[in-house]
């Protein structure tokens, strides 16, 4: 990253508070944008947590007090300066030190109302409205009752809202003042206690490397366990400081709103619904959830139109993922494909198109993105420098080898990034992800499954060996940096540690991952750090290793996922469950302070009893030995 120099008559260092007392305002300006009054909120919050002092919050209106200035967003005294945030590229942001200044800015959305009117719908399916969480800060970072201004609820910056001034804010606190956010609440937030606190200074300049990062979620076991039981304002808050959100880019299954709109529901009285275009879907099926006939010009036409009408302003129709210069083209997540001849005749020439039984696979590649194709060729003429997003999921993963693919489809392959201790999904995976970022043809977006394992244990009632993969995520994330992969949804979040590292690489490919490691165990754990590794490590290391599953996993192509007796007779054996538990134990008796002891104790329960748990009642169930 860009580091200026300083030059050497500048005063090295800045002292932001001495012995417990402020030394410095920080300044935003009267109309201030959500992104700076939150930056100047979190500023003055950790500070504060570090020193005991609390600087004041003053706008640019206010005669200054004799003290260093945080300018905080841009005001009149950085428009002095000749700095205006909208000169910053999106997500791009500045940390600059000048004589007794600091200035934190970026590119900010305003609160206008045309901005306000903007219309887009996330791949989760929320309005970018939505995705503007509303939240008591003060009870979000552990102060209620504290401050008048408890109980008045704040409108964070919205998740793809430009906050460059925030990120400017975040960052200097992790890079000048040590803060880290392990998790969402105070427990998790680690800072270094002192009295005064002096800065030494190098400008900053510089926007996350992934431009599109979401990964939403904590209400799993062993991530809620570790983050204390977040409340959703403080996952809300969260988000922000991890710099969640970013680019607008939605991918997800598309035709949710067609079934209001174009199906006609009740045969006997067709009258009823004048809109319905029966031709639109699937034929030859009476119940289930319908597909779509996506050979139908018709339906292209429809689809064109409704990309059209939402890049020309005038909105999105019902449940349709579409956010700024994106829109969805992606079949709904079923195979009831339509029986006309036409698209029978399109999917026979891909009946083979797969490998042993993968879940990822060709066998409606050819057919569907055809359609997806023929969508944004029509939309290409139109509107050129935008674009249609898909994903590359299920039986249409693999890239169509007989189509010439119109520039303007971004798409989003998606990849069982924790499955890597099969060795066959990891290549069958691995294979699909070349053929799509190779030729450097187009933008590319990831969709990546951190649900496993922890998903079908939720759904089926078992308890999971954990899925730590740091190592491995790190590997990958430095692999999709390398081929300019644009940003990646999370579709499950994983744990704390894997977590914080898949959102800190994505901003910056440069991490070690073994620094990283080292740092987070070191500061979170203190004295009980070694231990604690050593008990990460040996999950992680269990998990990884395919030696440790059925050998099938190496010889056969088809779906694994972990199943209740894979974790507790092949991962979570007799022996190995000793062993962690003998590390528990250790951290248990080194933690020394009341922050250490409740740490551990997270993990404690969250981690270690929930995997205890597991075990004995699989055991208990199936009486099946002694492994
Ligand atoms: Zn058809």
């Amino acid at each position: 990253m860009p580091v200026s120099a300083i030059a050497s008559s500048e005063p090295t260092e800045i002292t932001l508070a001495r012995d417990g007392k402020p030394e410095a305002t920080i300044i935003v300006a009267a109309d201030t944008t959500p992104s700076a009054r939150l930056a100047a909120l979190e500023f003055q919050y950790h500070v504060e947590k570090i020193t005991g002092a609390v600087l004041p919050i003053q706008t640019d209106q206010q005669e200054l007090r004799d003290s260093a200035r945080i300018l905080v967003g841009e005001s009149a005294a950085t428009r002095k300066l000749g700095l205006r945030g909208d000169d910053f590229n999106p997500q791009e942001y500045l940390i600059k030190f000048l004589p007794g200044t600091i200035v934190l800015i970026g590119r900010d959305w305003k609160d206008t109302e045309e901005n306000r009117s903007e219309a887009g719908r996330g791949t989760n399916y929320y309005t970018l409205r939505e995705a503007r969480h509303i939240i008591d800060y003060f009870k979000a970072t552990g102060r209620a009752g504290e401050s008048d201004a408890e109980g008045k609820a704040i409108e964070l910056p919205g998740l793809f809202d430009d906050q460059g001034t925030c990120y400017a804010a975040y960052d200097f606190l992790e890079r000048f003042c040590d803060v880290r956010w392990y998790g969402p609440t105070e427990l998790n937030v680690v800072y270094p206690k002192k009295r005064t606190l002096t800065i030494r200074r190098y400008d900053v300049r510089r926007s996350p490397t992934m431009k599109y990062r979401e990964g939403l979620g904590g209400g799993w076991p062993i991530v809620k366990a570790q983050w204390n039981n977040p409340t959703q304002d403080e996952l809300n808050l969260y988000w922000r400081r991890l710099r969640v959100g970013g680019e607008k880019w939605a991918g997800n299954h598309s035709f949710r709103s067609y079934y209001d709109r174009f199906l006609r529901r009740n045969p006997e009285r067709p009258e009823l619904f004048e809109g319905a275009r029966p031709d639109y879907f699937a034929q030859g099926w009476s119940e289930g959830e319908l597909q779509f006939c996506y050979t139908n010009p018709a339906l292209v036409e429809q689809v064109v139109e409704d990309a059209r009408d939402y890049f020309d302003g005038k909105g999105l129709k019902g449940l349709q993922p579409a956010m700024g210069d994106y829109f969805a083209v992606v079949p709904m997540d079923n195979a009831n494909w339509c029986k006309c001849d036409r698209c029978q005749a399109m999917l026979a020439r891909d009946r083979d198109n797969i490998r042993g039984r993968h879940f990822s696979s060709g066998t409606a590649s050819h057919y569907l993105f055809s359609f997806v194709n023929a969508v944004a060729r029509e939309v290409g003429k139109t509107h050129p420098d935008k674009y249609i997003s898909t994903l590359a999921y299920h039986v249409y993963a693999y890239r169509p080898e007989d189509i010439e693919l119109e520039p303007n489809i971004a798409v989003a392959p998606c990849l069982h990034a924790r499955h890597q201790w099969a060795p066959r999904i990891k290549q069958n995976d691995l294979d699909l992800y070349k053929k799509w970022v190779e030729p450097r043809d187009r933008r590319i977006y990831l969709w990546n499954y951190y649900c496993f394992p922890m998903e079908p244990a939720v759904i089926h009632d078992w308890n999971c060996f954990p899925g730590f993969s740091a190592h491995m995520l790190a590997e990958q994330i430095k692999m999709y940096h390398k081929d300019g992969v644009r940003g990646v949804f999370l579709c499950g979040i994983g744990e704390q540690v894997d977590y914080y590292l898949t959102m800190k690489m994505y901003d910056d490919p440069s991490i070690d991952p073994d620094e990283l490691l080292k740092e987070f165990f070191t500061r979170y754990f203190g004295v009980a750090s070694e231990p604690m590794k050593q008990f990460y490590l040996r999950i992680e290391a269990i998990f990884s290793n395919p030696d440790n599953y059925p050998s099938v996993i190496r010889t056969t192509d088809r779906q694994y996922h972990q199943t209740e007796r894979i974790a507790w007779e092949y991962l979570g054996t007799r022996e190995r469950m000793r062993q962690l538990g003998k590390l528990m134990r250790k951290a248990g008796q080194l933690a020394e302070t009341d922050l250490e002891r409740q740490r551990v104790r997270l993990w404690e329960e969250g981690v270690w009893e929930y995997m205890r748990e597991g075990r004995r009642k699989y055991h208990r169930e199936h009486r099946s030995g002694t492994r």
